[in-house]
């Protein structure tokens, strides 16, 4: 077996006094697509931002392509990351927002273009290319030269999407990356997401779009109150539940 993308075994997070992740066990494959869903408040958010360093993990061991997350090891020795490797980790690493956050003052493909020339030194020429065929990829090819608020919120996130595989990362993470979008525009931004996987993306995908977890993952989490509540194929966690949790969330969501 080669190594995970991303491990997570006993993961723990507390906020304060409030413990949000409780033990979190979790595997992701290479080329796979893991769909995490569960209730508000149930951590899923905090857990996407432990594999992105956006939060430090407090309690067991998280690692991403076999690197502990936030460490350096040297020797049998853990030596914390600096600011400036967590950013290179962090590069590796697309996440994408339920609201699309692009820079508003920036063409769409501008937005695409920044990472790889800011922080990548890519030259302008190259990463300009680059971004026009990224935008065609998610079928935005006619709209580059478009501001994100002449863009419909599907576009706009089409275009973050397109911004996060700028920096050709190993792994993605949505969270909720359809949640704040009207219903018809749902759609496309799905199509996108499945073209990604069917390429062999490893993405990690926090969605309440139980078809796309049933079609596109290769896991789906069900989680709930910090804890791993019932996890496998999702045409079996999805389908035909265990848990009585499961069920009753699900039927919410139906
Ligand atoms: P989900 O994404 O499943 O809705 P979250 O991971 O966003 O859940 O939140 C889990 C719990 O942690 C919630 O009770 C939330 O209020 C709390 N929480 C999240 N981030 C913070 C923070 N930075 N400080 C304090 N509490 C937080
Ligand atoms: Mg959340």
């Amino acid at each position: 077996m080669s190594t995970p993308m991303v491990r997570a075994e006993g993961v723990r997070k507390h906020f304060g006094r409030l413990e949000v992740l409780k033990g979190i066990d979790l595997t992701v494959e290479r080329g796979q697509v893991c769909c995490l869903l569960g209730p508000s408040g149930s951590g899923k958010s905090t857990f996407l931002r432990c594999i992105n360093h956006l939060e430090k993990v407090d309690g067991g061991r998280l690692t991403v392509d076999g690197e502990l997350v936030g460490y350096r090891q040297q020797g049998n020795k853990l030596h914390e990351l600096r600011e400036r490797e967590v950013a290179d980790r962090r590069r590796d690493i697309g996440m994408v927002f339920q609201r699309f956050n692009l820079f508003p003052h920036m063409t769409a493909v501008e937005n695409v273009m920044e990472a790889p020339v800011k922080v990548s030194g890519v030259s302008r020429a190259g990463a300009r290319e680059q971004a026009h065929a990224l935008l065609d990829q998610v079928g935005l090819g006619d709209r580059g030269h478009h501001y994100p608020a002449e863009l419909s919120g599907g576009q706009q996130q089409r275009v973050a999407i397109a911004r996060a595989l700028a920096m050709k990362p190993k792994l993605m993470l949505f969270d909720e990356p359809t949640s704040a979008l009207d219903p018809e525009l749902v759609g496309d931004v799905l199509d996108v997401m499945r073209r990604l996987a069917a390429d062999g993306m490893t993405m990690v995908v926090v969605t309440h779009e139980i078809g796309f977890a049933r079609e596109v993952g290769d896991t789906a989490v069900f989680m709930d109150e910090g804890v791993v509540v019932e996890a496998g194929d999702p045409r079996r966690v999805l389908v035909a539940p265990e848990q009585e949790r499961t069920r009753a969330f699900l039927s919410k969501v139906l």
